[in-house]
């Protein structure tokens, strides 16, 4: 299964809920993996904020410009029961997740961040013997 599935299969045990319209303020820095940033089309590593910024560069007038492509943070953030992801605003399913589920998720988001990042590392010494082999 390549990395864009896994990480759709851990997207798909994530309840969804609607947004207050408009609303972006839970919208700050958000972490991304590799396979996250090139969904988003910014640099792999780089936080989703504007820079000098705390505010995403995603948030648009009527909320989430990317909504579809948002990573696994923006997903949970008032999708838990966990106390650290709850909305501000009050918003999220009706069904939430409960801590242990969400320690299990995070914790197979975190093999799946260990494996992404393993994925840049072995594309270095490629590219390396490509320049090699061009030279
Ligand atoms: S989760 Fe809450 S605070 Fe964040 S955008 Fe949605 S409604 Fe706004
Ligand atoms: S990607 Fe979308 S949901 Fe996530 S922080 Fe940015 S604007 Fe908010």
């Amino acid at each position: 299964m390549n990395e864009q599935k896994l990480l759709d299969k851990l997207y798909k045990q994530i309840p969804q809920f609607k947004c207050i319209e408009g609303c972006s303020d839970c919208c700050g820095p958000v972490f991304t993996t590799r396979t996250e940033a090139i969904r988003l089309g910014i640099e792999v590593g780089e936080l989703t904020n504007i820079a000098g910024s705390e505010k995403c560069r995603f948030a648009g007038e009527s909320g989430c410009t990317r909504h579809d492509d948002r990573p696994l943070m923006c997903r949970l953030f008032g999708a838990s029961n966990a106390e650290h992801l709850q909305c501000p605003k009050g918003r999220g399913p009706l069904k939430r997740l409960k801590d242990n589920e969400t320690v299990q998720l995070i914790g197979k988001y975190k093999v799946f961040v260990i494996m992404d990042a393993e994925k840049v590392k072995n594309q270095i010494p490629k590219k390396q013997n490509e320049v090699a082999n061009a030279a």
